[in-house]
């Protein structure tokens, strides 16, 4: 984590270091998901936007509302050489990360001409289980 801060030259400041920390876990996440994980340490909401605002800066977190325009305030830690599949909800915005060791395999044999891959992030576009239950209603 440290190495991370380095290389994107920002200073290990406790409430960056444990905001970092909890970016990590959590890997794709909402600012209220973050407070939340917060609730026990006193880090102000002011710190926390002016945090979250260094990391996107640095490219340590990608702001995914930007993205998607929806749902503001998700953020998602980018993980360089790491593939991860990602569902979009296109209603409410949520974004959650899924496993699909068939996919990343795939993908991984796929060949290309002339180029060589590394790794991917998939978007996978759709409605979640709960805005699908709300369409039902009338
Ligand atoms: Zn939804």
């Amino acid at each position: 984590m440290c190495a991370y801060l380095d290389a994107h030259h920002l200073h290990h400041t406790t409430e960056r270091m444990t905001i970092l920390q909890i970016a990590c876990e959590l890997r794709t996440f909402s600012v209220e998901e973050l407070r939340k994980a917060l609730v026990e340490i006193n880090i102000s909401r002011a710190t926390i936007y002016n945090n979250l605002n260094l990391l996107e800066k640095a490219g340590v977190l990608r702001r995914l509302d930007k993205e998607f325009g929806v749902r503001a305030g998700q953020y998602e830690l980018i993980l360089p050489h790491s593939s991860t599949i990602k569902i979009v909800c296109q209603r409410c915005g949520r974004v959650s990360e899924i496993k699909d060791s068939t996919i990343i395999r795939m993908l991984a044999d796929k060949k290309f001409s002339n180029f060589v891959p590394e790794y991917f992030t998939l978007y996978v576009h759709g409605h979640c289980k709960v805005c699908r239950r709300q369409k039902r209603k009338p």
